[in-house]
This record gives structure tokens, sequence and C-alpha cells, in this order.
């Protein structure tokens, strides 16, 4: 496995380009991600990858799309971690920046940040451990709802925001949010869904020959294909399962091309409908 650099995926979607970045991969107690489900049905899917703790990978995928002549990095990863953190959570490779140096873009040829919503292993790669805005031409655009949630303090949401670093950025974050569905720039759209977080968004790629989702945490992994398959990390699950049931109808129905935002395997796939449900088929990786 490829730990923290551009990952050869790549698609034209006509009209726009959009490459595959990873910023690292960590772990995550492996019931806390399966939520409701019940070890017996999780446990054969992840056997080969539980660690002594029984944590699985959770892998930092990120996007850049070019799309309109800019340069849009949708995620930026954890950024720059304490070494003990880093320890705790078994932290292996670089933040976002050590994947666009592979594909020669620096930080300041970014000219739009994404994020899905502003929990610290999505926003985190927003600031260099100095303080410093890592992409200075950049507006960082989440939806206005996530930044009110995230700087509500309260205590069952506040504990997965970076709430110094949050605070310390938001001029800046509110001068950018948006509110509801915008196209930001022609061809790439946000679509706010909530559920996950209060504000959680997903951002739709049209290009003339395909359409490209990146899910963002409502589907982390692969098994969130099934609905009601929802994290303990879902804020709002009732809202995570309804949106998800129209979003991957949606999904489905058109052929777009999904990326789950913490898969470390096959993380681009489409939506087939199974049921009541439906399944996710990855598509390989390259070699
Ligand atoms: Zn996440």
């Amino acid at each position: 496995m490829t730990d923290a650099v551009a990952l050869g995926w790549s698609a034209d979607l006509g009209g726009a380009t959009v490459r595959l970045l990873r910023a690292g991969r960590f772990r995550t107690d492996a019931g806390a991600l399966f939520g409701p489900v019940p070890r017996v049905l999780w446990e054969p899917l992840v056997r080969d990858e539980l660690d002594e703790l029984d944590r699985v990978w959770v892998a930092a995928n990120c996007l850049l799309v070019e799309i309109g002549g800019r340069r849009v990095l949708v995620e930026s990863g954890l950024g720059d971690l304490e070494p003990a953190t880093a320890a705790r959570i078994g932290f292996e490779g670089s933040p976002v920046e050590a994947a666009l140096a592979e594909l020669g873009v620096r930080p300041a040829e970014i000219d739009l940040v994404v994020l899905s919503h502003l929990h610290a292993d999505h926003a985190g790669g927003i600031v260099a451990a100095d303080g410093e805005l890592r992409f200075p031409s950049a507006p960082i655009v989440v939806q206005a709802t996530e930044l009110v949630v995230a700087l509500r303090r309260n205590p069952r949401l506040a504990a997965a925001y970076d709430q110094p670093r949050l605070r310390a950025l938001r001029s800046r974050l509110e001068a950018a949010a948006v509110d509801g569905e915008i196209e930001l720039v022609p061809g790439l759209s946000v679509v706010p869904t909530g559920g996950h977080s209060g504000g959680h968004q997903v951002v739709v790629v049209r290009g003339r020959d395909a359409t490209l989702c990146f899910a963002g945490d409502l589907a982390p992994r692969p098994w969130a294909a099934n609905p009601r398959w929802i994290t303990t990390y879902d804020d709002f699950p009732l809202t995570s399962v309804a949106r998800k049931v129209e979003l991957f109808r949606r999904a489905a129905e058109e052929g777009w091309l999904v990326v789950c935002s913490h898969e470390p395997e096959a993380p681009v796939g489409r939506l087939v409908r199974d049921g009541d449900r439906f399944r996710y088929e990855g598509l390989d990786r390259p070699s």
C-alpha cells in the first residue's frame, strides 16, 4: 500500500481532470467505524487489517480537480500532527502537499480548497505547524452551518474539531462559507447533506462524459454503501441514513464515479442498487 502519494488514479471526465491523492493513513477503532453493526457481521470484512487493538486503516483521501482553468483541492487530511498524536493513532505518511509535490503542484498554485466538513481528519491540513495557511491563495469552502455547529462548543460535537485552529481561522472561513447547493466553478458543485456532521457536504464534478462524487464521510469505506451502516462518529445518524439513500440512488441511476473518503485499497468505484440498499464496486487500483 502506498501511504503519501499521488495514487496514480486519475480520470478525464471531459473538461475536468480528477486525481486521487493521499494525505497519509491512520488507525481507528473498528467498532466505532461500524457503529450499530454487530461485530459478527463486520469482522469478516476487515479481519486481515485489524491490529492488536482491533483497529482498521483510515486513509485520508483527497482529490485534485482541474476544471475551468482552476486547481481545486478537495479535503486536506490531518496536516502536521504532534508526535504523540501521530503515534497514538498509528499515523503513516505525509501531509497532502507531498502528494501535490509529486504532481509538480505547489501549495500556492491551489486556487480553491473545498472541505466536506471541518472534523480534524479533513480540515487539519489547511494550516501548517507554524500556523501559516498552507494554501495562501485559496478560499476554503465549507457550509456556513458546519462552521456554526463546529464553534458552538456542544460537548458531544466539539471534540471532533480542532477548536483553537478553527477559532484562529474563523473570519477567513466565514468569508468563503456557502449556504446550500452551489456551483463553485462551472461543473464543480457542493451539495449539503448534514448527517455525519451538522454541515457536511459532498462535492460533485460534472464533466461532458462522466460525473464524479466525493461523498465525504457519508461513504468513508465501501460497506457504507448500505445506508443503514453508519459510523459512531455520525453526529446526526438519521439524517445520514436519509441523505445516503437519496444520494446513492442518484449515483447508481446516473452511473457516477464515487470516491470513498477513507478507503485505503479501492477508493474509487460505483454504486449499484442491491434490493433496498446499494453495493459498492471498487475500480481496480492502478499498478
Ligand atoms: Zn473522516
